[in-house]
């Protein structure tokens, strides 16, 4: 059972920016959230064959890392992720496991040739830390179409659910915690 969750900002992100999210974080799952600025090694997680870091490498560089195991950490990365079998990812999780790491490079607009809404892009943010996270507490994806567990290929599809569990996810988190 986890008793905390510690967002581990290694992206370009202010650490205060995270502090908003991680209120909402922690909100959703009923924990103590807080945010701490995090040493990655990114190169060792390079694949210079695709330009893009190996979302799977940087798990394994989280579970090194000191800390407790009851407490889920999740990295924040501003570098695009994927792994082998697809073009990219927003993020990737252990299933029920303590780690899990996102990136927001795909989640501003600009990213799409459209004109910059960073409310839109810590909402999206928000989402898909609460989504990943939710894979470390042994939740799978739900077809509830509002559900932050649903899975999402596209920004649009993040935009089109909230950022909590349905009800049915909630009652699963329950009884695994
Ligand atoms: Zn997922
Ligand atoms: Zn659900």
């Amino acid at each position: 059972m986890a008793s905390a969750i510690n967002i581990l900002n290694a992206s370009t992100l202010e650490d205060e920016r995270l502090e908003g999210i991680s209120q909402a974080v922690g909100q959703v799952f009923g924990l103590r959230t807080s945010v701490t600025p995090a040493q990655l090694n990114l190169d060792r997680a390079f694949d210079a064959s695709r330009g893009q870091y190996n979302s799977t490498a940087l798990l394994a560089q989280l579970l090194q890392a000191s800390g407790g195991m009851d407490e889920k950490r999740i990295a924040v990365v501003s570098v695009d992720l994927f792994i082998p079998v697809l073009t990219f990812v927003f993020g990737e999780a252990q299933l029920n496991g303590i780690a899990a790491v996102v990136s927001f490079h795909r989640l501003a607009n600009p990213f799409y040739g459209m004109a910059p809404d960073d409310s839109s892009t810590w909402k999206r943010l928000e989402k898909e830390i609460v989504h990943e996270l939710g894979h470390t507490f042994g939740l799978y994806h739900c077809h509830q179409f509002e559900c932050v567990m649903r899975s999402s290929t596209y920004v649009e599809e993040i935009d089109l659910k909230l950022g909590s569990l349905c009800t049915d996810c909630q009652r699963k988190l329950a009884g695994i915690r």
